[in-house]
């Protein structure tokens, strides 16, 4: 019956996602009859699913409960539907953040806040339209910014934190990495000496250390900015025209381990909606 197995979570206050974060995933997950054995329909074969198919399972817990479906694989990987549903795989090196990741989706709502340089803009966010999502904005109003009693004093909107000057250094690094490939590559071809494809290697790593040197410099130089909250271009896929609230964030990367501010306020009114404290005021 394991591929009937649905794990139902009523979420209460005890499932505090920072819970979550501080143990370790094979002891939350302890019993391991909860670890199904792949996606929850029961094909091992099965690698894509779609919400036709969640919805199908006689099972559905509904939109009260929530299903977090961890399932064994080595491969990086998950998804999620929005307050309804995630999954991860549990046997990848990053399995634990990715988990983490995907339930910020489906639990409070979260946007992917990282991006692509090269993408500038896309169709997923209409141009002009305030998206929905508590961790993103178009910054349409930024005297009114959606985190606006988050923000850091005196923050400057948009922030200003190396973006430009990041982004054309890492676009060289990688012109500099193809090129050296091409070249590696031409010279085997021409049955250039071992020696003599070394000396190629080491010019092109010369510059490849150069530049990423820079990169870190200018990292430094608003390394004061990683804790402040402000409206940081690039988020959710697109480069321009979308902002996030903080550096670093989980839903985008975070050497820390940690939602942004503004996130783990959408996780907290999450609970709150789900758990409400009798007698409080209801929603932070
Ligand atoms: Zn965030």
């Amino acid at each position: 019956m394991i591929k009937r197995l649905l794990m139902t979570i009523l979420l209460s206050g005890s499932l505090a996602l920072a819970a979550i974060a501080q143990v370790p995933f094979g002891d939350y997950f302890e019993d391991k009859a909860l670890r199904l054995d792949f996606f929850h329909v029961g094909d091992a074969k099965e690698e894509t699913i779609t919400p036709d198919r969640i919805f199908e399972e006689a099972l559905w817990p509904g939109s009260r409960s929530h299903l977090l479906d961890p399932f064994n694989s080595r491969r990086y990987g998950g998804g999620s539907i929005g307050f309804d549903y995630c999954v991860t795989t549990v046997d990848h090196a990053a399995s634990r953040q990715v988990f983490v990741h995907e339930f910020g989706h489906s639990f409070a709502g979260l946007a992917d806040e990282y991006y692509q340089s090269e993408i500038a803009y896309n169709d997923f966010y209409p141009k002009g339209v305030e998206p929905l999502e508590p961790n993103i904005t178009a910054l349409l109003d930024p005297a009114n910014i959606k985190w606006k009693e988050l923000l850091s004093p005196g923050i400057s909107l948009p922030t200003e934190y190396g973006k430009e000057k990041i982004e054309t250094l890492q676009a060289e690094r990688r012109k500099n990495r193809e090129a050296q490939a091409k070249a590696i590559e031409q010279a085997k071809q021409k049955g250039t000496g071992e020696a003599e494809v070394k000396k190629i290697e080491a010019k092109f790593r010369e510059a490849d250390k150069t530049l990423t040197r820079q990169i870190e410099n200018v990292r430094k130089q608003y390394e004061s900015l990683s804790d402040k909250v402000g409206a940081f271009e690039g988020a959710s896929y697109a480069s321009k025209g979308l902002f996030r609230p903080m550096m670093y964030c989980l839903m985008i990367s975070s050497p820390k381990n940690e939602f942004c501010l503004v996130c783990q306020r959408a996780i907290a009114r999450m609970i709150d909606y789900y758990a409400p404290v009798p007698g409080s005021k209801g929603l932070r």
